[in-house]
């Protein structure tokens, strides 16, 4: 069996999909490489979301490719579904795999092992070796003719219509804030909405949801420490007895719609509630429509799930609004935060706005700024317009100059550290329960960095270990932190 790497690239979302492939190839008794100039092979986990992330996808390869010649490279995630073929011309690149073909690729492994690899155009994989004990049919099987016709690398490229998949691929994985803490569970991915400016659906295909009974079942293993996580800088796989979970989905509030019968996601949620013994559940992102009174009233009903609302704005202009085809006008987006925030004063409230749509103007521009200002956003992601061939907003012919954009984008940060500076100053003197988190480099000496329920990252003075529950006095800020003292007890379950 050849030894793998998988590197990875993206969202949680796609970080889920990697997670998977490696815990599918670790129980088909693969052996995984501490590092990718030992592995035999690279799995590239792509993102395509920017140009950006394109470009960071095409510098690995190259890098990977001439610290070790030798190395089979598979690329595979969004960036391979979106264009294979820009990727199968690059150096060292075997295989493309598209998310379509995703589920399929320790099949592909497997048989590498056993197989020369095709050196040619015409000389391709045999498909018959990867069906031997495949549930997924392969719906096409497009050849390396895509390559760019005098490519000197010709890798294969494996990819079909992402719309026709209906299997679900997810694991838990470690990421985010709290690195090594916090598990991530993917529980919905694809889209149904087509927003102008969003590649995703195109690379992801439908809304699917992971059945609950699953939820369940993961969330059940994460606790009791049954799970086996990938942790890249130790044993690889680590069991952890999680007491935060993080759910995450592409569009998280149209969980269960796909399954049969339908699951509302509050459901879910007090479903997981009832049946497991999670301490705290956080919501990664939610849609603002999907912020209803019924899911405010259940996190305002229990401690158990974070008091953490992300809910992607983009503009505030309606003008805007309308030409991404998003379905919301600025007051409703307005009501939903009300909503929250009459319920929960403290909670983190952050949004996604993406500045330089085509089109959008110095009103515009200023209408979000005012419309920010005036609501109880505690921290903003701030995106650049970028971009995506085959969006709609991709075909718009009134671009916002680079230079103008940058500025745009400028201006929304500091306002969005401004919010962020005022939020942390209005929780001094508040008493918070915090999560202990794995040490990091940025940590000053004698203190233990540790997230609150509302997504504040307190330095705790002292020395304690990881995942643990106390009770911090808030006392200061320093930088983009809170200071903090254990007020009472220690303590371990919640
Ligand atoms: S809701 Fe819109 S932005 Fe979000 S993944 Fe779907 S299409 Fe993209």
């Amino acid at each position: 069996m050849p030894t793998f790497f998988i590197e990875q690239f993206g969202c949680r979302a796609t970080q889920a999909d990697g997670a998977a492939i490696e815990r599918q190839l670790l129980d088909r008794g693969c052996t995984s490489a501490a590092t990718p100039t030992t592995a035999d092979i690279v799995v590239l986990n792509t993102c395509t979301v920017t140009a950006s992330a394109d470009a960071q996808a095409r510098d690995a390869i190259r890098r990977l490719h001439a610290a070790n010649p030798a190395v089979r490279l598979i690329v595979t995630g969004c960036y391979a579904q979106r264009a294979p073929e820009e990727l199968a011309a690059l150096p060292g690149v075997s295989w493309v795999v598209g998310n379509s073909h995703k589920p399929q690729i320790p099949l592909l492994i497997d048989s590498l092992s056993s197989v020369t690899p095709p050196n040619s155009a015409n000389d391709f994989f045999p498909v018959a070796a990867l069906h031997s004990d495949s549930t997924v049919p392969f719906h096409s099987f497009v050849g390396a003719e895509l390559a760019p016709p005098n490519s000197p690398h010709l890798a294969k490229i494996l990819t079909g219509n992402i719309f026709d998949r209906a299997e679900f691929l997810s694991a838990p994985v470690l990421g985010g804030e709290g690195n090594h803490t916090r598990p991530t569970l993917k529980i919905q991915d694809g889209c149904d909405s087509r927003c102008s400016y969003c590649v995703i659906p195109f690379v992801r295909g439908k809304s699917r949801s992971l059945p609950s009974d699953r939820v369940i079942e993961e969330i059940r293993r994460l606790t009791v420490g049954q799970a086996l996580l990938p942790v890249r800088s130790e044993s690889l796989r680590a069991p952890l007895q999680a007491r935060e979970i993080v759910l995450s989905g592409i569009n998280l509030g149209t969980y269960g719609r796909d399954l049969s019968p339908r699951v509302e996601f509050e459901d879910l949620l007090r479903r997981i509630l009832g049946e497991t013994s999670v301490e705290r559940l956080r919501i990664s992102s939610i849609e603002p429509l999907d912020v209803t009174q019924d899911l405010v009233d259940l996190f305002a009903s229990t401690d158990r799930i974070a008091q953490h609302f992300h809910m992607p704005l983009q503009s505030a202009s309606n003008r805007i609004l309308a030409a991404m085809h998003r379905w919301y006008r600025a007051e409703h987006y307005a009501r939903r935060i009300e909503l929250v925030h009459e319920r929960l004063p403290h909670a983190a409230i952050g949004a996604d706005v993406i500045t330089g749509f085509p089109g959008e103007t110095e009103d515009d521009h200023a209408v979000t700024l005012a419309f920010i200002e005036s609501l109880p956003f505690t921290y903003l992601h701030v995106f650049s317009f970028s971009k995506r061939p085959g969006t709609k907003a991709a075909a718009l012919s009134n671009e916002v100059p680079g230079a103008i954009i940058k500025r745009r984008a400028r201006e929304l940060r500091a306002l969005g550290e401004k919010k962020s500076a005022a939020f942390r100053q209005s929780q001094i003197s508040r008493t918070l329960r915090v999560l202990t988190l794995h040490p990091s480099n940025e940590l000053p000496d004698r203190q233990t960095s540790s997230l609150s329920s509302n997504y504040l990252r307190v330095f705790v003075g002292g020395v304690f270990p990881a995942n643990q529950w106390l009770d911090v006095r808030l006392n200061s800020c320093q930088g983009t932190c809170l200071v903090g003292r254990v007020s009472e007890s220690v303590f371990l379950p919640m």
